[in-house]
């Protein structure tokens, strides 16, 4: 199964990306985790994309277009992969038909998860990162258990440099601007399923399985 998924930041793409991947092995390509990836490792790519992503911005097509189809023709993709994140404006969507021509796939759905703003705010100014396994928590709502379990482990919760308010407000209207025109573009490509992502995790994971038609 080949899926892209739209969704504002903190609509959870990541979260439920996550939990596919480790139930039916498709692979998350998130071009966030790929840039900050490349950020951390100090490569060319990493500081021509970091002032874009500090501000809030979004870093230029060319450079998550050369990511995304590097990324898609590794051979992990070939079972099914979830984007998470690509694409984000009119552009990308349009460069990413020839990439996936490329390796002979095309899309099988493009999944709006549709949360309001309010919540979208408490999601992103209280998300963490486990630093050692990368799963995802957050202090409004994970439990205490699900937090000391990455302590006990060893690992830290870490808050990503662009979870910051200021920052947050910018992601938010890049959002409205240039990626919300891509839900009338997958609708219009008989494409777009949208599942209601406000509620518990499991909740919404099991709705989204249902909207595709997994058991
Ligand atoms: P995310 O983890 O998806 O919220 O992305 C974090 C930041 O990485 C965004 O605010 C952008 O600066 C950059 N980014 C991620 N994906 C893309 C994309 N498809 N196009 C442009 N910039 C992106």
């Amino acid at each position: 199964m080949r899926i892209v998924f739209l969704g504002a930041p903190g609509s959870g793409k990541g979260t439920q990306a996550q939990k596919l991947m480790a139930d039916y092995g498709l692979q998350q390509i998130s071009t966030g985790d790929l840039l900050r990836g490349a950020v951390a490792a100090g490569s060319e790519l990493g500081q021509r994309a970091k002032s874009a992503m500090d501000a809030g911005e979004l870093v230029t097509d060319d450079i998550v277009l050369g990511i995304i189809a590097e990324r898609l023709a590794q051979d992990d993709c070939k079972t099914g992969f979830i984007l998470d994140g690509y694409p984000r404006n009119l552009q990308q969507a349009k460069d990413l038909e020839p990439v996936l021509a490329d390796i002979g796939q095309s899309l099988d759905a493009a999944v709006l998860l549709n949360v309001d703003l309010d919540i979208l705010m408490k999601r992103l100014t209280g998300r963490r990162t486990c630093s050692k396994t990368g799963k995802l928590l957050n202090i409004h709502f994970s439990s205490q258990e699900e937090m000391d379990a990455v302590t006990a482990a060893g690992g830290e919760l870490i808050q990503r440099a662009d979870d910051n308010e200021d920052t947050i407000a910018k992601r938010l209207n890049v959002y409205r601007e240039q990626t919300e025109p891509l839900i009338e573009f997958y609708r219009s490509a008989g494409l777009l399923k949208t599942v209601e992502g406000e509620g518990d995790i499991e909740e919404i994971y099991s709705r989204l399985k249902s909207t595709l038609g997994l058991s």
